[in-house]
């Protein structure tokens, strides 16, 4: 039988759940980690998704979500479920490509706590290059509409490409009034396997921490604990960050977009982790 404690033995917590609701991207990104899988038209319904956050809720004493995707934006039922996890008592985030989708953004704002908007880089050569023409103008447009109703932040994925360009992104969030950046190493997986995307060293990531921790970012928070490579603490009974695709898949990482991956997956139809 799949109780929690089998499936995820020693495991009292998880922190943070990251559930993506669909595959499918208005974007299709030279890192996204999905690759192939845009082209899915998997989706989960509203009811599973509420099953999920209330599976999280009781079972590992989780009250923190992040609704993303593909596109979450694009999901039609997405104020219902920013509803539901508020009801449950989560402290709910979306991570959007922010672009355009303003009139979905608006029926979603009252259930958000904060709108989180990906970002590849300071600047808009760097960031539109890995993404489209426009997208970064655009990610600021949204940031900045967001920032009269809602908290802010971003996520950017850092390649040894645009780690250079982090400090010039945190101080213009800073400047918008945006709480926090919260930063990922790449994996060579999906678009960024095949689009030859150079992973950061850790002298990279060590520069880049030393440039952050001595700029004055206050309010902004940056999670530059996870450019150290010490940093990765050992097993606890603690998953700071689950994040499962709209197949089931469970990934558990704070520091690497998509990874690693478990020998466990979501099951939707019976709203609980099984052993894979
Ligand atoms: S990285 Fe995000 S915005 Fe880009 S294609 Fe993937 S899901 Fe879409």
């Amino acid at each position: 039988m799949n109780t929690p404690m089998s499936v995820l033995p020693g495991i009292k917590r998880v922190d943070k759940l990251y559930l993506e609701l669909l595959f499918r991207c208005n974007f299709s990104c030279t890192i996204c980690y999905h690759g192939e899988d845009l082209k899915r038209p998997d989706t989960v319904t509203i009811e599973q998704a509420s099953a999920a956050l209330a599976y999280f809720q009781t079972a590992f004493d989780c009250h923190w979500v992040c609704l993303l995707g593909g596109e979450p934006l694009l999901f039609e039922g997405l104020p219902t479920v920013l509803g539901a996890a508020r009801l449950l008592g989560y402290r709910t985030e979306i991570c959007t490509n922010g672009y355009k989708r303003r009139a979905m953004l608006t029926r979603c704002a009252n259930h958000l706590d904060m709108l989180r908007v990906s970002l590849d880089g300071g600047t808009a050569q760097i960031h539109d290059r890995i993404r489209r023409p426009g997208s970064f103008d655009a990610a600021f447009d949204t940031l900045t509409w967001a920032a009269q109703r809602t908290s802010i932040g971003a996520t950017c994925t850092l390649t040894a490409d645009n780690i250079g360009t982090v400090p010039a992104l945190a101080e213009r969030l800073r400047d918008l009034g945006a709480r926090d950046l919260t930063l990922h190493r790449v994996r060579p997986v999906g678009n960024a396997a095949t689009n030859g995307v150079t992973p950061v060293t850790w002298d990279q990531t060590q520069h880049l921490h030393e440039q952050l921790t001595a700029m004055d970012l206050a309010p902004l928070s940056v999670n530059t604990d996870i450019l150290l490579p010490e940093r990765c603490p050992p097993p606890s009974d603690v998953i700071e960050k689950l994040e499962i695709s709209p197949d089931g898949r469970v990934y558990l990482s704070c520091a690497e977009v998509a990874g690693p991956g478990r020998a466990v997956r979501f099951d939707f139809d019976s709203a609980a982790l099984v052993t894979a």
